[in-house]
């Protein structure tokens, strides 16, 4: 069955477009449509097409009492605007938490948790007292990573590995006991094959306009302060009720019958229907529907096999982006069973450490009234490129290991109350050394197809506010063509 979305099913639309994927770099996609929309007084059909039978792909809250769990991320970063400029362009403004004041970060070193220097940021000492007095690195080892002030820029400006970047810039001490579990961890990849110009854009265009990390960091320390107005949020920020409040509601401010879910895309291709060129996109049921314009925005390997058949140029470009695996285990104690003072937000594991966990948020210690008072909510990320075996077993063993690791460093000593275990399959892209050349080649092929954009976190950035920019950048892209379309008519 053919379903054409501007026939006089949709009639007084001028535009339509399909969106696939409900995860929030396809919301913003189409909050932006809709604001488009109402600014420049077009009608735009939007349809988002979702393969599961929920809005918000990995940003998922379990709340049931007095508790607030996320399964998936749990906050978004507030350097980088684009997460909280939507929050507030959608009322959300009163919902927005800050972080409680226990900024600390703690460090798995030698079996015991260190706390992260006073001025540490990433991979980068700021603060030269708090940095000396820390017992994390041998005292040559912060001499060399101090020296990173007077190590030469180099001219290799293609690409390397974080290892290869951090290790030039600060030392191999530095590196395998800070740096590795702080960044790799975002990633959860290996840093020995992570992109340094792709995974750590900022401190990679440091070295390229300061000289150096540390340098360019103080100078641009005071610059953000001196240029800090309007209201002023801490580095990292949630919702009240949970991040899934933010898809939720970009879909009640939709049309209601925006959103297919339980509807996945099979294949997609550019059609030319009279002088116009558009799309038809085949769904699993074997339903057809045309649209003026697209945007995918599943991850890369999922667009892939949707423009395998017809575009498979892109498709062999898409293809190249390799994903890992990681599940969240959230658990929740008593807070008399903790022996840890719980006096931070959180520890992160260097791989020559071992163990099961890559790292732990104290997620009701980073955020207040996530559970009630006497308890102590953990979230534990395991898995990733370096640890498959243990995204691999049950539950059970999974629940196990992770328990004896909080054993270990907070000195847990009962089982949890509740325990949720989330699984994440193939949901965390690995910005490899070359990421940046893929998306570009993918970008330029894309542009090359009419009507067509893909957005999410395979391209430019994983986080939160990278994705909701990309969304809202696929959307502008096809608006304007859909825009050209109708000057030329
Ligand atoms: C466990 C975890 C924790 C994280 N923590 C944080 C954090 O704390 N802060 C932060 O900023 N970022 C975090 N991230 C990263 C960030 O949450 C994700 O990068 C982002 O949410 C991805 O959004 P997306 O819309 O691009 O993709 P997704 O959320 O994966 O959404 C894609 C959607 O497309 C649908 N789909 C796929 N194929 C098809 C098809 N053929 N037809 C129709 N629909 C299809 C899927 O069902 C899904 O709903 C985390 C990621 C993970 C996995």
């Amino acid at each position: 069955m053919l379903i054409e979305q501007n026939s006089e099913i949709n009639s007084g639309y001028e535009y339509s477009v399909a969106i696939v994927g409900a995860g929030i770099s396809g919301l913003a996609a189409a909050n932006k449509l809709r604001e488009l929309s109402d600014e420049k007084g077009r009608k735009i059909k939007i349809t988002i097409l979702e393969s599961s039978n929920r809005v918000g792909g990995v940003i998922q809250t379990h709340r049931f009492e007095n508790y607030v769990i996320e399964s998936g991320p749990d906050s978004f970063i507030t350097k980088q605007k684009d997460a909280l400029s939507l929050c507030q362009r959608l009322g959300l403004s009163d919902h927005i938490i800050q972080t409680q004041k226990e900024r600390r970060t703690f460090i798995a070193h030698r079996g015991k948790l260190q706390a992260l220097p006073d001025g540490f940021f990433m991979l980068t000492p700021t603060k030269l007292i708090p940095f000396a007095k820390s017992n994390l690195l041998s005292w040559s080892g912060k001499w060399r990573a101090l020296r990173e002030m007077f190590v030469k820029p180099s001219n290799n400006l293609f690409d390397e590995s974080l290892a290869q970047f951090i290790t030039r810039r600060f030392g191999n001490e530095l590196y395998a006991t800070i740096a590795e579990p702080m960044v790799s961890g975002i990633y959860t990849g290996d840093g020995n094959k992570l992109s340094a110009k792709s995974a750590l854009p900022y401190f990679w265009n440091l070295e390229h306009t300061h000289g150096s990390i540390i340098r360019g960091m103080q100078k641009d320390n005071i610059h953000n302060l001196q240029n800090t107005s309007g209201a002023r949020y801490g580095l990292f920020v949630s919702l009240d009720e949970g991040l899934e409040l933010l898809p939720k509601t970009i879909l009640n401010k939709l049309p209601p019958d925006s959103v297919r879910l339980v509807t996945a895309v099979k294949k997609a291709k550019q059609i030319t229907s009279g002088n116009k060129s558009k799309w038809l996109i085949t769904l699993k049921n074997a339903e057809e529907i045309v649209v003026d314009a697209l945007i995918i925005a599943t991850p890369a390997y999922k667009a892939a096999e949707i423009l395998n058949d017809n575009h498979n140029n892109i498709a062999s470009y898409l293809k190249k982006i390799p994903y890992s695996s990681t599940a969240i285990v959230n658990m929740v104690f008593d807070r008399s069973d903790i022996e840890h003072r719980l006096n931070g937000f959180g520890f992160v594991v260097p791989k020559m450490e071992g163990g099961a966990i890559l790292a732990c948020s104290f997620s009701s210690i980073k955020f207040a009234n996530r559970v009630p008072s006497d308890k102590v909510l953990l979230r534990v990320f395991v898995g990733g490129v370096l640890q498959k075996d243990i995204y691999e077993l049950s539950d059970i063993q999974m629940e196990c290991l992770v328990w004896q690791d909080l054993n270990k460093y907070l000195g847990v000593n009962d089982l949890p109350i509740y325990s949720f275990i989330n699984r994440y399959p193939n949901s965390m892209p690995q910005y490899n050394v070359g990421h940046q050349e893929i998306v570009a080649s993918i970008e330029a092929m894309v542009r090359e197809r009419q009507g067509l954009a893909v957005a999410g976190n395979s391209y430019n950035g994983v986080g939160i506010p990278n994705c909701i920019l990309s969304g809202e950048q696929a959307a502008n892209s096809v608006f304007c063509w859909l825009e050209s379309q109708v000057v030329r008519d």
